[in-house]
Protein backbone atom coordinates (compact mmCIF):
# COMPACT_ATOMS: atom_id res chain seq x y z
CA UNK A 1 0.00 0.00 0.00
CA UNK A 2 1.06 3.47 -0.48
CA UNK A 3 2.01 5.50 2.03
CA UNK A 4 -0.71 8.04 2.02
CA UNK A 5 -3.37 4.87 1.62
CA UNK A 6 -1.97 3.81 5.10
CA UNK A 7 -1.50 7.29 6.73
CA UNK A 8 -5.57 7.06 5.57
CA UNK A 9 -6.41 3.85 6.82
CA UNK A 10 -4.79 4.19 10.57
CA UNK A 11 -6.31 7.78 10.34
CA UNK A 12 -9.50 6.53 9.78
CA UNK A 13 -9.19 3.74 12.60
CA UNK A 14 -7.92 6.39 15.46
CA UNK A 15 -10.95 8.40 14.56
CA UNK A 16 -13.65 5.02 15.48
CA UNK A 17 -10.95 4.49 18.58
CA UNK A 18 -9.05 1.44 16.86
CA UNK A 19 -5.27 2.16 16.93
CA UNK A 20 -3.40 -0.02 14.47
CA UNK A 21 0.07 -0.19 15.64
CA UNK A 22 2.04 -0.18 12.40
CA UNK A 23 1.46 -0.24 8.26
CA UNK A 24 2.87 -3.54 8.55
CA UNK A 25 -0.18 -4.46 11.37
CA UNK A 26 -2.64 -2.66 8.92
CA UNK A 27 -1.09 -4.72 5.58
CA UNK A 28 -1.96 -7.81 7.39
CA UNK A 29 -4.80 -7.58 9.12
CA UNK A 30 -6.96 -8.12 5.71
CA UNK A 31 -5.65 -11.87 6.10
CA UNK A 32 -7.23 -12.77 9.01
CA UNK A 33 -8.88 -15.67 8.53
CA UNK A 34 -10.09 -16.98 12.12
CA UNK A 35 -10.67 -14.60 15.46
CA UNK A 36 -9.70 -15.74 18.42
CA UNK A 37 -11.94 -14.82 21.56
CA UNK A 38 -11.89 -14.92 24.78
CA UNK A 39 -15.07 -14.73 27.28
CA UNK A 40 -14.32 -12.88 29.81
CA UNK A 41 -13.70 -9.69 29.64
CA UNK A 42 -13.87 -9.75 25.57
CA UNK A 43 -17.03 -11.06 24.63
CA UNK A 44 -18.62 -9.79 27.75
CA UNK A 45 -18.44 -6.60 29.63
CA UNK A 46 -15.67 -8.11 32.20
CA UNK A 47 -18.40 -6.54 35.28
CA UNK A 48 -19.48 -10.07 36.88
CA UNK A 49 -21.82 -9.44 39.45
CA UNK A 50 -23.20 -12.27 41.98
CA UNK A 51 -26.78 -13.15 41.33
CA UNK A 52 -26.93 -16.30 43.72
CA UNK A 53 -25.63 -17.90 46.66
CA UNK A 54 -26.49 -21.35 46.50
CA UNK A 55 -26.12 -23.73 49.73
CA UNK A 56 -27.67 -26.93 51.03
CA UNK A 57 -31.11 -26.52 52.79
CA UNK A 58 -30.80 -25.10 56.63
CA UNK A 59 -27.55 -23.29 56.03
CA UNK A 60 -26.96 -20.10 55.79
CA UNK A 61 -25.52 -18.42 53.05
CA UNK A 62 -23.91 -15.15 55.06
CA UNK A 63 -21.73 -18.20 56.19
CA UNK A 64 -20.77 -19.05 52.81
CA UNK A 65 -20.25 -15.84 51.40
CA UNK A 66 -17.83 -14.71 54.20
CA UNK A 67 -15.61 -18.00 53.74
CA UNK A 68 -15.52 -16.74 49.80
CA UNK A 69 -14.89 -13.27 50.52
CA UNK A 70 -11.82 -14.21 52.89
CA UNK A 71 -10.34 -15.99 50.20
CA UNK A 72 -11.17 -13.67 47.16
CA UNK A 73 -9.34 -10.85 48.96
CA UNK A 74 -5.96 -12.04 47.98
CA UNK A 75 -7.10 -12.25 44.10
CA UNK A 76 -7.01 -9.98 41.55
CA UNK A 77 -9.10 -12.19 39.32
CA UNK A 78 -12.52 -10.51 38.01
CA UNK A 79 -14.32 -12.86 39.84
CA UNK A 80 -13.10 -11.87 43.49
CA UNK A 81 -14.06 -8.33 42.88
CA UNK A 82 -17.46 -10.00 42.35
CA UNK A 83 -17.69 -11.63 45.17
CA UNK A 84 -16.21 -9.06 47.95
CA UNK A 85 -18.65 -6.25 46.40
CA UNK A 86 -21.60 -9.03 47.43
CA UNK A 87 -19.94 -9.43 50.54
CA UNK A 88 -19.32 -5.60 51.22
CA UNK A 89 -23.19 -5.38 50.50
CA UNK A 90 -24.23 -7.76 52.80
CA UNK A 91 -22.03 -6.60 55.78
CA UNK A 92 -20.94 -9.98 56.04
CA UNK A 93 -17.16 -9.75 58.75
CA UNK A 94 -14.23 -10.58 56.80
CA UNK A 95 -11.72 -13.44 58.64
CA UNK A 96 -8.24 -14.08 58.33
CA UNK A 97 -6.47 -16.26 55.56
CA UNK A 98 -3.69 -18.57 55.89
CA UNK A 99 -1.45 -20.49 53.59
CA UNK A 100 -3.30 -18.52 50.96
CA UNK A 101 -2.40 -19.55 47.45
CA UNK A 102 -3.64 -18.69 43.86
CA UNK A 103 -4.31 -21.41 41.37
CA UNK A 104 -4.40 -19.95 38.11
CA UNK A 105 -7.53 -21.16 35.79
CA UNK A 106 -8.82 -23.07 38.78
CA UNK A 107 -9.08 -20.99 41.95
CA UNK A 108 -8.11 -20.07 45.47
CA UNK A 109 -7.23 -22.00 48.72
CA UNK A 110 -5.93 -21.03 52.00
CA UNK A 111 -6.97 -21.73 55.46
CA UNK A 112 -9.61 -19.88 57.96
CA UNK A 113 -9.97 -20.61 61.49
CA UNK A 114 -7.92 -24.02 60.81
CA UNK A 115 -10.02 -25.40 58.16
CA UNK A 116 -8.76 -26.49 54.71
CA UNK A 117 -11.16 -24.00 51.90
CA UNK A 118 -11.01 -23.50 48.68
CA UNK A 119 -13.48 -21.27 46.35
CA UNK A 120 -12.70 -22.02 42.36
CA UNK A 121 -13.99 -24.02 39.51
CA UNK A 122 -16.12 -26.79 39.83
CA UNK A 123 -14.40 -29.21 37.78
CA UNK A 124 -11.40 -28.13 40.28
CA UNK A 125 -13.24 -29.24 43.25
CA UNK A 126 -14.87 -32.34 41.65
CA UNK A 127 -10.79 -33.39 41.59
CA UNK A 128 -9.89 -32.08 45.42
CA UNK A 129 -13.56 -32.61 47.25
CA UNK A 130 -16.86 -34.09 48.01
CA UNK A 131 -19.61 -33.43 45.07
CA UNK A 132 -22.31 -31.04 47.20
CA UNK A 133 -25.86 -32.87 47.21
CA UNK A 134 -27.22 -33.83 44.29
CA UNK A 135 -30.09 -31.50 44.64
CA UNK A 136 -27.71 -28.33 44.76
CA UNK A 137 -25.74 -29.58 42.71
CA UNK A 138 -28.40 -29.44 40.05
CA UNK A 139 -29.35 -25.64 41.18
CA UNK A 140 -25.50 -24.97 40.32
CA UNK A 141 -25.74 -26.56 36.36
CA UNK A 142 -29.36 -24.61 36.12
CA UNK A 143 -27.34 -21.58 36.71
CA UNK A 144 -24.59 -22.58 34.41
CA UNK A 145 -27.07 -23.28 31.85
CA UNK A 146 -28.11 -19.32 32.17
CA UNK A 147 -24.49 -18.53 30.95
CA UNK A 148 -23.62 -17.67 34.30
CA UNK A 149 -20.23 -18.39 35.78
CA UNK A 150 -20.79 -21.05 39.10
CA UNK A 151 -17.57 -20.99 41.71
CA UNK A 152 -17.68 -23.65 44.30
CA UNK A 153 -16.87 -23.38 48.27
CA UNK A 154 -15.51 -26.55 49.19
CA UNK A 155 -14.60 -26.60 53.29
CA UNK A 156 -12.47 -29.86 54.27
CA UNK A 157 -13.22 -31.36 51.36
CA UNK A 158 -16.51 -30.87 51.20
CA UNK A 159 -18.41 -28.91 48.70
CA UNK A 160 -20.86 -26.74 50.86
CA UNK A 161 -22.19 -24.11 48.42
CA UNK A 162 -21.82 -22.44 45.42
CA UNK A 163 -21.94 -18.52 44.27
CA UNK A 164 -23.08 -17.93 40.47
CA UNK A 165 -21.97 -14.67 38.90
CA UNK A 166 -23.37 -12.95 35.23
CA UNK A 167 -21.62 -11.00 33.11
CA UNK A 168 -23.09 -10.03 30.72
CA UNK A 169 -22.15 -10.25 26.67
CA UNK A 170 -22.01 -6.59 24.89
CA UNK A 171 -24.56 -5.90 22.55
CA UNK A 172 -21.07 -4.72 20.56
CA UNK A 173 -20.04 -8.52 20.57
CA UNK A 174 -22.97 -9.54 18.81
CA UNK A 175 -22.85 -7.14 16.32
CA UNK A 176 -18.80 -7.42 15.64
CA UNK A 177 -19.45 -11.61 14.94
CA UNK A 178 -22.27 -11.37 12.57
CA UNK A 179 -19.93 -9.00 10.89
CA UNK A 180 -17.06 -10.95 10.61
CA UNK A 181 -18.95 -13.97 9.72
CA UNK A 182 -20.31 -11.95 7.12
CA UNK A 183 -16.95 -11.36 5.74
CA UNK A 184 -15.63 -14.78 5.79
CA UNK A 185 -13.36 -14.73 8.92
CA UNK A 186 -14.65 -17.70 11.43
CA UNK A 187 -15.05 -16.82 15.26
CA UNK A 188 -13.50 -19.36 17.86
CA UNK A 189 -14.13 -18.53 21.70
CA UNK A 190 -12.11 -19.56 23.78
CA UNK A 191 -12.10 -19.45 27.78
CA UNK A 192 -11.42 -21.12 31.32
CA UNK A 193 -15.06 -21.08 32.22
CA UNK A 194 -17.03 -24.68 32.26
CA UNK A 195 -18.79 -25.82 29.25
CA UNK A 196 -22.51 -24.46 30.12
CA UNK A 197 -21.65 -21.55 30.50
CA UNK A 198 -19.09 -21.06 27.17
CA UNK A 199 -22.22 -22.71 25.55
CA UNK A 200 -24.45 -20.66 26.81
CA UNK A 201 -22.35 -17.50 25.90
CA UNK A 202 -21.47 -18.84 22.39
CA UNK A 203 -24.75 -19.08 22.11
CA UNK A 204 -26.14 -15.79 22.69
CA UNK A 205 -22.78 -14.19 20.73
CA UNK A 206 -23.87 -16.67 17.50
CA UNK A 207 -20.55 -18.79 18.20
CA UNK A 208 -20.09 -22.26 17.22
CA UNK A 209 -16.95 -23.34 17.76
CA UNK A 210 -15.34 -22.84 21.29
CA UNK A 211 -13.25 -24.47 23.51
CA UNK A 212 -13.74 -24.47 27.52
CA UNK A 213 -12.12 -25.28 30.41
CA UNK A 214 -8.89 -24.03 28.70
CA UNK A 215 -6.10 -23.23 31.12
CA UNK A 216 -4.47 -19.79 31.10
CA UNK A 217 -1.46 -21.71 29.79
CA UNK A 218 -2.77 -23.61 26.95
CA UNK A 219 -4.81 -20.55 25.16
CA UNK A 220 -1.59 -20.15 22.77
CA UNK A 221 -1.51 -23.68 22.33
CA UNK A 222 -5.08 -23.40 21.29
CA UNK A 223 -3.97 -20.77 18.73
CA UNK A 224 -1.25 -22.70 17.48
CA UNK A 225 -3.07 -25.27 16.71
CA UNK A 226 -5.59 -23.56 14.70
CA UNK A 227 -2.15 -21.61 13.08
CA UNK A 228 -1.27 -25.46 12.59
CA UNK A 229 -4.74 -25.68 9.67
CA UNK A 230 -2.92 -22.95 7.91
CA UNK A 231 -4.91 -20.55 8.82
CA UNK A 232 -3.65 -16.41 9.47
CA UNK A 233 -4.94 -16.55 13.08
CA UNK A 234 -6.44 -13.11 14.72
CA UNK A 235 -6.60 -13.06 18.57
CA UNK A 236 -8.90 -10.51 20.88
CA UNK A 237 -8.15 -10.91 24.54
CA UNK A 238 -7.88 -8.64 27.58
CA UNK A 239 -4.76 -9.49 28.71
CA UNK A 240 -6.02 -10.97 31.66
CA UNK A 241 -4.63 -14.93 31.30
CA UNK A 242 -4.45 -14.48 27.66
CA UNK A 243 -1.25 -12.66 27.20
CA UNK A 244 0.73 -14.95 26.05
CA UNK A 245 -2.16 -16.40 23.49
CA UNK A 246 -2.42 -12.78 22.23
CA UNK A 247 1.15 -12.75 21.42
CA UNK A 248 0.96 -16.25 19.37
CA UNK A 249 -1.32 -14.83 17.25
CA UNK A 250 -0.43 -13.21 14.08
CA UNK A 251 -2.65 -10.08 14.53
CA UNK A 252 -3.29 -8.90 17.77
CA UNK A 253 -6.26 -7.05 19.09
CA UNK A 254 -6.46 -5.87 22.85
CA UNK A 255 -9.36 -4.69 24.41
CA UNK A 256 -8.80 -1.06 25.81
CA UNK A 257 -10.37 -1.53 29.52
CA UNK A 258 -7.48 -5.03 29.60
CA UNK A 259 -4.31 -5.08 31.08
CA UNK A 260 -1.23 -2.73 30.37
CA UNK A 261 1.29 -5.27 29.17
CA UNK A 262 -1.44 -6.45 26.35
CA UNK A 263 -1.83 -2.73 25.74
CA UNK A 264 1.35 -2.24 25.00
CA UNK A 265 2.27 -5.48 23.38
CA UNK A 266 -0.56 -5.67 21.17
CA UNK A 267 -0.92 -5.24 16.85
CA UNK A 268 -4.46 -3.47 17.57
CA UNK A 269 -5.69 -1.69 20.26
CA UNK A 270 -9.73 -1.27 20.71
CA UNK A 271 -9.87 1.76 22.67
CA UNK A 272 -13.52 1.36 23.29
CA UNK A 273 -13.58 -1.75 24.69
CA UNK A 274 -15.81 -2.28 21.12
CA UNK A 275 -15.19 -5.25 19.42
CA UNK A 276 -17.00 -3.98 16.24
CA UNK A 277 -13.16 -2.60 15.66
CA UNK A 278 -11.95 -6.21 14.69
CA UNK A 279 -13.82 -5.80 11.04
CA UNK A 280 -13.09 -2.25 11.35
CA UNK A 281 -9.61 -3.27 11.34
CA UNK A 282 -9.43 -5.69 8.75
CA UNK A 283 -12.29 -3.84 6.63
CA UNK A 284 -9.40 -0.89 6.71
CA UNK A 285 -6.95 -3.16 5.66
CA UNK A 286 -9.02 -4.76 2.99
CA UNK A 287 -9.68 -1.22 1.46
CA UNK A 288 -6.29 -0.40 2.07
CA UNK A 289 -5.30 -3.07 -0.37
CA UNK A 290 -7.79 -2.37 -3.07
CA UNK A 291 -6.72 1.74 -3.39
CA UNK A 292 -3.76 0.23 -4.68
CA UNK A 293 -5.10 -1.98 -7.33
P1 LIG B 1 -11.52 -16.98 31.79
O1 LIG B 1 -10.88 -17.75 30.68
O2 LIG B 1 -13.01 -16.98 31.64
O3 LIG B 1 -10.94 -15.59 31.92
P2 LIG B 1 -9.96 -18.12 34.06
O4 LIG B 1 -8.99 -18.95 33.29
O5 LIG B 1 -9.43 -16.92 34.73
O6 LIG B 1 -11.27 -17.80 33.18
O7 LIG B 1 -10.60 -19.03 35.21
C1 LIG B 1 -11.26 -20.24 34.89
C2 LIG B 1 -12.15 -20.66 36.02
O8 LIG B 1 -11.36 -20.90 37.22
C3 LIG B 1 -13.18 -19.62 36.42
O9 LIG B 1 -14.35 -19.70 35.65
C4 LIG B 1 -13.44 -20.03 37.87
O10 LIG B 1 -14.31 -21.12 37.91
C5 LIG B 1 -12.06 -20.49 38.36
N1 LIG B 1 -11.31 -19.41 39.03
C6 LIG B 1 -10.14 -18.86 38.63
N2 LIG B 1 -9.73 -17.90 39.51
C7 LIG B 1 -10.68 -17.82 40.47
C8 LIG B 1 -10.85 -17.03 41.65
N3 LIG B 1 -9.99 -16.09 42.06
N4 LIG B 1 -11.97 -17.25 42.40
C9 LIG B 1 -12.87 -18.17 42.04
N5 LIG B 1 -12.77 -18.95 40.94
C10 LIG B 1 -11.68 -18.80 40.17
MG1 LIG C 1 -10.21 -13.38 30.48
Amino acid sequence: ATPTAIMVGTGVGARHGVLIRNAEVLERARSVATLVVDKTGTLTEGKPVVTDVLVEENKDETVLLTLAAALERGSEHPLARAILKKAEDSAAPVSQVEDFETIPGKGVTGRIDGRVVSLGSPAWLAEIAVPASAPLAARAEAAQAQGKTVVGLAVEGRVAGYVAIADRIRETSIEAVRVLQEAGVEVVMLTGDNRHTAAAIAGQAGITRFAAEVLPQNKAEEVRRLQGEGHVVGMAGDGINDAPALAQADVSFAIGGGSDVAIEAADVVLVRNDLRGVPTAIGLSRATLAKIR
